[in-house]
C-alpha cells in the first residue's frame, strides 16, 4: 500500500512537537528566525506629520479659494532638522520630503505648482486638507503589534522592526539538525575519484537549503554502508539534535541498512509514499540515551532526495522551529510539450515557470531521472 502525500504529510505533522526554548537576538542576527513572543511597536510610525512630497507646507484654509495665491515663505522644514516655527494665513514653509509639518500647516503644495521668487510663493492651484501629508502613525501605532509569535521573520519585517525601534527580539532556537549521507561509493568534492565512486551531492545541497531555514546544521560527514558505523553516527546525533535526516540506505537492496540500524537506536516507521520521484521514506524516533530526536532517511538518489525535502523535511522543520509553514503556492500553467506520467503515483517534475503575454507557461526540464540534478539547475518550480 502506497500512502498518498498528502496523508504522509499529515501524518508526519501530528508528531512533531515544536522547540520550546527562546532567546533573545539582536535583529540582525533574526533573519529567518520566528518570533517567539509577540513584538510591539515602541513608536508611532512614521513618528510625526511628515511631508510626502517637495513644496510648500501651508493652511489649506487659506488657499482653498480659486485663484491666484501670493504665499510669504517665512522657515523650512527638511528631513531631521524641523523649522523653528509655525504657519499662518498666507504664509509658507519651505518644506522636503520626510520633514515634520509646520505648526499651523495641514498640507503641503507641491512645487511643481510654485513659482518662487525670493520670499514670495505664488500658485494657482487649490489645496485640500490633508494633501500630501503622512500622518503619524498611519502605518502602524505604539503598542499596536508588528509580528506575533510564530511568524517568519523576514528582512521585509525585520525592516519593519527597526523602522519602530525594536533592536532586540525574542525567537525560537534554532532547530538542530544532524545530517549524514551513507554509501560506500560517495567521495567528498575536491578528492580524485576512484573507480565506481561518486561525489557526495545530497549532504552538500542539504547542508545549503538548511542555511536557508531557522536550523542549526550538525554535519556528521559521509557514512560508510555499514551497520555497526551507521548505528553509532545515529546515537551520536540523536544525542545532540532535534531531527536527523540521512540521505540513502532505505531502499530494499543488500546494503540498505539505514532502516535496521533506526530499528536498533530507537523506532521506525517506514513508508512507501505514492510519490515520483521519493517512494522510500523512512520516519521514526532515535533515542541516543541522553536525548532523542526525530528521524527522517530519505532515499540517495539526488532529486529523490531534494524533493522529500521540499515537500517533507522543509516544512517540518518550519513546524518545529515554531513556525505556520505556508501551503505551497499552486499556479495553474500551460505546459507546452507532451508529458509521459505513469499513474498510480504523483509525480513531481522539475520545471521552468514564465509569463508570457499575460499567462502561465510551464516547462519540464528536460529527462526527468531521479539521478539527473541537472533537472534541478535552472528549474525554479515543481510540475
Ligand atoms: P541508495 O538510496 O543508497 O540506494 O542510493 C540510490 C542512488 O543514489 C545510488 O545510485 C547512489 O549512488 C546515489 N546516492 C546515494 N547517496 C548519494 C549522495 N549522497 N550523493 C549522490 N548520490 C547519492
Ligand atoms: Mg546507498
Amino acid at each position: 500500500m502506497l500512502l498518498n502525500v498528502d496523508a504522509a504529510w499529515r501524518r508526519l505533522a501530528s508528531g512533531l512537537q515544536p522547540v520550546v526554548e527562546s532567546e533573545e537576538v539582536e535583529l540582525a542576527e533574526a533573519l529567518g528566525r520566528v518570533a517567539a513572543a509577540e513584538v510591539l511597536a515602541l513608536i508611532d510610525l512614521p513618528p510625526f506629520d511628515a511631508s510626502a512630497m517637495d513644496g510648500y507646507a501651508v493652511d489649506s484654509a487659506a488657499l482653498s479659494h480659486q485663484g491666484a495665491k501670493r504665499l510669504t515663505v517665512v522657515d523650512e522644514s527638511a528631513a531631521g532638522h524641523p523649522a523653528q516655527r509655525g504657519v499662518g494665513g498666507l504664509e509658507a514653509i519651505r518644506i522636503f520630503t520626510g520633514a515634520v509639518m509646520p505648526e499651523g500647516a495641514d498640507a503641503v503644495l507641491v512645487q511643481e505648482e510654485v513659482t518662487r521668487t525670493g520670499d514670495v510663493a505664488e500658485t494657482s492651484v487649490q489645496v485640500l486638507p490633508e494633501q500630501n501629508v503622512r500622518h503619524r502613525g498611519h502605518d502602524i501605532r505604539r503598542g499596536e503589534a508588528l509580528c506575533r509569535t510564530g511568524d517568519k521573520l523576514s528582512a521585509y519585517r525585520l525592516g519593519w522592526l527597526a523602522a519602530c525601534g525594536v533592536a532586540r527580539v525574542s525567537v525560537a532556537r534554532r532547530v538542530r539538525v544532524a545530517i549524514f549521507s551513507t554509501g560506500d561509493e560517495l567521495m567528498e568534492a575536491g578528492q580524485p575519484l576512484q573507480p565506481g565512486q561518486i561525489y557526495d551531492s545530497n549532504r552538500f545541497a542539504l547542508s545549503c537549503l538548511l542555511r536557508r531555514k531557522a536550523a542549526e546544521v550538525i554535519d556528521l560527514g559521509c557514512v560508510a554502508d555499514n551497520p555497526d558505523d551507521i548505528r553509532q553516527t545515529l546515537r551520536q546525533a540523536a544525542r545532540s539534535a532535534d531531527l536527523v535526516v540521512t540521505s540513502g540506505g532505505v531502499s530494499v537492496g543488500d546494503a540498505d541498512f539505514v532502516k535496521a540500524a533506526v530499528e536498533q537506536t530507537g523506532t521506525i516507521d517506514f513508508w512507501r509514499i505514492a510519490l515520483k520521484p521519493g517512494k522510500p521514506l523512512a520516519v521514526g524516533s532515535l533515542d541516543g540515551g541522553e536525548g532523542k530526536a526525530l528521524f527522517l532517511g530519505l532515499p540517495g538518489n539526488p532529486v529523490s532526495t531534494l524533493v522529500t525535502y521540499l515537500l517533507f523535511v522543509a516544512p517540518a522543520i518550519d513546524v518545529l522551529a515554531g513556525a505556520r509553514p505556508p501551503p505551497p503556492l499552486r499556479l495553474p500553467a500551460i505546459i507546452d510539450h507532451d508529458v509521459r506520467h505513469s499513474e498510480g503515483r504523483r509525480e513531481y517534475m522539475r520545471g521552468v515557470l514564465e509569463a508570457r503575454q499575460g499567462r502561465l507557461h510551464v516547462a519540464t526540464t528536460g529527462d526527468q531521472s531521479s539521478n539527473r540534478l541537472a533537472t534541478f539547475a535552472n528549474a525554479n518550480c515543481l510540475v
